[in-house]
């Protein structure tokens, strides 16, 4: 197999070192000024900024998404996309670590700058916007920022080292259930509840549960139960995210949520309205030498493999799923030493901006670039 040569690891080991301290505070800062999905515009800029100081062309509010960018360079034969997230959650901040995502996209970017003639590379960092909520990468496939591209690669911190993890499918449902509205207590016979009607869907759903297939999930919070004790409420929503091991078992998992939800809407005398919020994102498909290269890459960097003890963990979702499915993707799982906590806990945010994160965020930047060079030498590796 051609891989990177040890030349390679020299130039990119010193290119990446060299920006360490950048690199770490544009990390930092992302990580203390959260944006939620699709309002990513400081952490954009952020980014932008950096890659247009580094001689990168920058195109901001890329592919009509105000809160993504392309930023290209070199005119090489193999094109490789890095993907760069930047969004934030509700509630617990950079809890997901995508500040590292973006800093080691960055540095990556960067570090592979004076290389890519050499390597006849072209080479796109691309800002990917809201992949918490929404689904962003599916607009920038719709929009065409995958077409060209040979492959795409992009890391995500996580409790321990997995660099092929697959993800389940997902789709989240927006529940609207109407009644009537009446007095509480001086007409309840007039009123149709609303609230009974998302409750008894969401206990539906809990006793469906036990007959789930193996990686079928669903959960889901109550996003509005009413206004007042004395109004029977005439409007309450739920949103469930509904996940599967693939389309098929999605599929499955779509029709008897479904049931659950219209036959509560039955029993209360209320409606219920389903509706699709987003993009469906699809299955994460590692490409086996991808994920051997990027192996290779961490061995030669010295990063010692962290594995979960308790083996194989397979839940969560991501839009490059979407990605992996179109073109030759590698989305590497890398730990940031925080176990027991895990991505969505504040102690997980923390340990996103540790030393032990940064450590991870320098180590992915080298081995995604290092990958990168691997596949412009021998482009064949990605081409069936
Ligand atoms: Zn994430
Ligand atoms: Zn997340």
């Amino acid at each position: 197999m051609t891989s990177f040569t040890a030349d390679d690891v020299s130039a990119v080991t010193a290119n990446v070192e060299g920006m360490r301290d950048t690199l770490i505070t544009l990390s930092h800062e992302i990580s203390a000024d959260p944006e939620l999905s699709y309002d990513e515009h400081r952490a954009a800029a952020r980014c932008a900024d950096l890659l247009e100081q580094n001689g990168f062309e920058v195109e901001r509010a890329s592919y009509g998404q105000p809160t993504s960018f392309a930023a290209r360079l070199g005119s090489g034969d193999t094109h490789i996309v890095i993907c760069a997230e930047y969004d934030a959650l509700p509630g617990v901040g950079h809890a997901c670590g995508h500040n590292i995502i973006a800093a080691s996209g960055l540095g990556a970017g960067m570090a592979l700058a004076p290389l890519l003639d050499a390597a006849n590379m072209r080479l796109t960092v691309l800002g990917t916007h809201a992949e918490e909520v929404g689904g962003g990468k599916v607009e920038l496939i719709d929009a065409g920022a995958f077409d060209d591209a040979d492959v795409a690669l992009m890391m995500h911190p996580t409790p321990y080292d997995d660099y092929g993890p697959k993800s389940l499918a997902c789709e989240e449902w927006i529940v609207v259930h109407k009644g009537r509205a009446s007095h509480a207590s001086g007409a309840p016979e007039l009123g149709l509840n609303a609230l009974d009607g998302v409750i008894a869907g969401y206990n539906n759903i809990s006793l469906l549960r036990q007959s789930f297939r193996k990686y079928q999930q669903v959960h889901g919070v109550i996003v509005d139960g009413g206004k007042a004790p004395n109004v029977i409420p005439e409007r309450a929503e739920a949103s469930y995210y509904l996940r599967a091991v693939n389309s098929e078992d999605l599929e499955d998992l779509r029709t008897r949520v479904r049931a659950c939800l219209e036959g509560a809407a039955t029993a209360t005398g209320t409606t219920v309205e389903i509706s699709v919020n987003g993009y469906v994102y699809e299955s994460l498909k590692p490409h086996e030498k991808l994920v051997a290269t990027f192996t290779e890459a961490c061995d030669a960097i010295g990063r010692e493999f962290f594995p979960d003890p308790s083996g194989e963990e397979l839940g969560g979702s991501t839009d490059f799923g979407n990605v992996s499915q179109r073109i030759p993707g590698l989305h590497a799982d890398l730990a940031v030493y925080c176990s027991p906590a895990v991505n969505h806990q504040h102690e997980f945010a923390a340990a996103c901006i540790s030393p032990d994160g940064d450590k991870s965020m320098l180590d992915a930047a080298k081995a995604l670039a290092l990958t990168a060079l691997a596949v412009a030498a021998d482009p064949a590796m990605v081409k069936q």
